[in-house]
């Protein structure tokens, strides 16, 4: 009998169906939670794919995060980064197109903010020792070393060879302040490229990336932590697949006589960065460039960094001061 039901006819009763029975697909969600690179890694993603589903795109998600640990760690004795810190400097070393992208990106930024995102401070991390159980304030001779040495300069990148060389050996990489983000964009990527994912929030211990909005339309509401009580936001952006990157004095430090020593270190002092800053926010679209960003205006302080992020595209950024201001560059809605 249906081969008689013309066509035009049969798609209004499909309509017709589906408004009232409701066609619309269920959305479902996956969640997970893993500590990768030190870091407590959360990511929940939305989809009317069945759970099974999700969850393998979860799990391919964290796969890569667990893949990149094992080349940017520089705590794991094995990391392709240890490697490279330990040879380098006899003969170039053929690298991973991965460190290959990480390092000429740091090398882009630690130029480009004349050394406050500096990728070759290792050492001087190391004697700092903070998040260690070593931590400590290293005297003034042994510091007077690792002052204004601008050593990303002895770096070496060739781009036919996929190499990197040393052209020193007084200093050692350290990927910190950027890996994170690099693998922030790699589990997104991995989330919408291989498994059409349109809809998640990741977390990397602060280090924010979207996959496209929540599946009503409405944008993710991202809190800034406030430094003074970091569990508790101070102020909420709304992004839509962007990426949202702090860095802040409270992230990792140790207390020595009344002092907070924190974890971001300037080059030109040796010392915990002290401009002004207790708060970096960087919010772009991709995370790479946010990690360095943040990194780095934390260092540079407020005049110097709301100058560079004003000067550039598409890159927005809240900073607060160690007065307690909240100041914002001009293109963030909140304002
Ligand atoms: P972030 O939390 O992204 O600001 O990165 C801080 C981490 O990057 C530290 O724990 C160090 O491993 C490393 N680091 C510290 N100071 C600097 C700096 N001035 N430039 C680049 N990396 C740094
Ligand atoms: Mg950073």
């Amino acid at each position: 009998m249906f081969k008689y039901i013309k066509p035009a006819f049969l798609c209004i009763m499909i309509m017709t169906i589906c408004l009232l029975s409701g066609c619309q697909k269920k959305v479902n969600t996956a969640n997970r939670t893993e500590e990768v690179l030190g870091t407590i890694i959360t990511g929940t993603i939305y989809g009317t794919q069945n759970e099974d589903q999700l969850m393998t795109a979860l799990d391919a998600a964290f796969d890569r995060a667990t893949e990149l640990e094992a080349i940017f760690s520089a705590k794991l004795p094995d990391s392709e980064l240890t490697i490279v810190n330990e040879s380098a400097f006899s003969a170039p070393v053929k690298i991973s197109k991965e460190l290959y992208t990480v390092l000429e990106s740091s090398l882009y930024y630690a130029t480009l903010t004349g050394g406050a995102f500096d990728p070759t401070l290792g050492n001087l991390i190391s004697l700092w020792g903070i998040g260690t159980e070593n931590a400590a304030v290293p005297d003034s001779e042994s510091l007077e070393a690792y002052i204004n040495q601008r050593n990303y300069e002895n770096v070496v990148l060739d781009k036919n060879e996929q190499t990197v060389f040393f052209t020193s050996d007084d200093f050692s990489l350290d990927l910190g302040a950027i890996a994170k983000g690099y693998v922030a964009d790699e589990m997104k990527r991995i989330l919408e490229e291989n498994y059409d994912v349109t809809s998640a929030l990741l977390n990397l211990g602060g280090n924010v990336i979207t996959i496209g909005s929540k599946t009503d339309g409405s944008p993710w509401n991202i809190g800034i932590a406030n430094p003074d009580e970091p569990t508790s936001s101070i102020t909420t952006i709304s992004i839509t697949n962007q990426t949202v990157v702090t860095s802040g004095n409270y992230e990792r430090y140790f207390e020595e006589d009344g002092i907070r020593y924190h974890h971001i270190l300037d080059a030109a002092t040796g010392y915990p960065a002290d401009n002004g800053l207790i708060s970096s926010t960087i919010i772009t679209d991709s995370s790479i460039d946010a990690d360095a960003l943040s990194t780095a205006t934390f260092v540079m302080g407020l005049d110097t960094s709301m100058e560079l992020i004003e000067a550039l595209d598409n890159v927005e950024a809240i900073f607060i001061t160690d007065e307690g201001e909240i100041l914002s560059t001009e293109g963030l809605s909140f304002r």
